[in-house]
């Protein structure tokens, strides 16, 4: 079974009717906050520490459909892909060991950008 979170830079508060809401309830802090128990389970599905440092790959990123690769500490996966002054959609996606992310925005009208995240081994 896949673990599935959504965090989006704007709000996605439904009312009971699941339209849009009128008020923000605080969606985006739930939604950092099912992310950390994602990422929780990943460590733990790897055997890794909270403290793991974290490969994180990317594809088809910006108008260039650019690759690239960072690292950060797992804490840190949210703020290493997610864009700054335009709107965002990222899907996080763990099955067992594995994690992996979509980002949807206006910078990248051809689709969407995929991460990979792997940990990294201490030497
Ligand atoms: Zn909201």
């Amino acid at each position: 079974m896949i673990n599935t979170v959504e965090v989006a830079s704007h709000c996605v508060c439904m009312d009971y009717d699941g339209n849009p809401a009128d008020d923000c309830w605080g969606c985006y802090d739930d939604s950092k906050e099912n992310l950390h128990h994602l990422i929780i389970n990943w460590l733990g599905e790897n055997d890794a520490p909270s403290s793991a440092t974290v490969l994180v790959q990317g594809k088809g990123m910006n108008w260039t459909g650019d690759t690239g690769y960072a690292k950060c500490d797992a804490n840190t996966i949210l703020d290493t892909i997610r864009l700054e002054r335009v709107d965002y959609r990222i899907e996080f996606y763990q099955d067992r060991d594995n994690l992996t992310a979509r980002r949807w925005s206006h910078d990248e009208p051809m689709g969407s950008a995929r991460f990979t995240f792997t940990i990294q081994k201490e030497n």
